[in-house]
């Protein structure tokens, strides 16, 4: 597994562009972590996966649609560590599948495509019994990992990401990171403990609620993070020409590649907040990427 800190003085919106002086911006990599087990799903799955193997369970079954970067991750780490992995799919199974799932099927995956109807009990345990009936396996074979690998194994995992980046939050002023269920946010505002601000960028419309969702995992005391409601570019899996073109601008000016459903908004987010003069002159920022490029194979443009 392996790790960067890249500096980017090359974003142009942070270099010479800046009027009152220059902004300190790395970028911490979780996209290089590993070729297939990208991310921020990594530390997710972890302590979740070790669960399982204490448990001496040897098959892991978790939810997402047809370009779940969870559901990927989860598929690699299966085949990477050799235990069996089930993904229950929303939606019909597609006439051609897409890339994701295609990956995952490879790595030998199986497969359970269930209706949008059903896909919406995927938090409720009869649920999973009714699943585990229909697959003809009993409950202590199998290990259950919530959609999007959130919940507080997926949270401490999340814990870890800073320090395996050998990362000091007190060298930075702001730490910036896109949120979906806000699992890794939590994770991640538990290692800073207050030595830094943690920006959480939702990449959901109207995701006020999140502040509760990341609370519950939280200590009362930790209160040094805020969340930017207005980068969520019309909604989750929602694109505009604008973050289209941020993206592809970016990639060819730094070499830094982003997804659309994430990364590309938590960046364009913080572009924003630059060019609105909200980042304080000689901040340090960290920039989290937290991987999710396979996901670019299904952007239409
Ligand atoms: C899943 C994902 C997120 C969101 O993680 P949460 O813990 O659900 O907030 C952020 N970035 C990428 C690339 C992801 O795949």
């Amino acid at each position: 597994m392996m790790f960067l800190k890249q500096a980017v003085p090359v974003l142009s919106f942070c270099s010479g562009s800046i009027k009152h002086g220059q902004l300190t911006v790395d970028v911490l990599r979780l996209d290089l972590l590993h070729p297939e087990i990208s991310g921020n799903k990594w530390y997710k799955l972890k302590h979740n996966i070790l669960e399982a193997q204490s448990r001496g369970i040897n098959t892991v079954l978790s939810f997402g649609g047809a370009w779940s970067n969870h559901i990927h991750a989860l598929a690699a780490a299966g085949k990477h560590f050799g235990f069996k992995t089930i993904g229950v799919i929303r939606g019909e199974r597609p006439k051609q599948p897409s890339a994701m799932l295609q990956d995952v099927e490879r790595w030998g995956m199986q497969l359970v495509y269930v209706s949008r109807y059903d896909y919406r009990k995927r938090y409720e345990p009869e649920y999973h019994q009714e699943l585990l009936e229909q697959l003809s396996l009993q409950n202590n074979e199998v290990w259950i990992v919530p959609e999007g690998g959130s919940g507080e194994l997926g949270v401490k995992g999340c814990e870890e990401i800073l320090e395996s980046g050998s990362i000091d939050p007190a060298d930075y002023d702001q730490i910036w990171l896109a949120a979906g269920t806000g699992a890794t946010a939590a994770g991640v505002i538990r290692s800073v403990n207050n030595r830094s601000h943690v920006k959480v960028v939702p990449v959901l419309k109207g995701a006020a609620f999140m502040e509760a969702d990341i609370n519950q995992y939280l200590d009362a005391s930790l209160t040094n993070w805020s969340l930017d409601l207005e980068g969520h570019c019309g909604g989750y899996g929602k694109t505009t020409p604008e973050l289209l073109q941020f993206i592809t601008e970016t990639e060819e000016e730094s070499g830094l590649p982003l997804d659309q459903v994430y990364t590309g908004k938590m960046l364009l987010a913080f572009k924003k907040a630059v060019e609105a003069g909200q980042v304080a002159e000689g901040c340090r920022v960290l920039l989290i990427h937290t991987g999710g490029l396979q996901g670019r194979r299904g952007l239409k443009i």
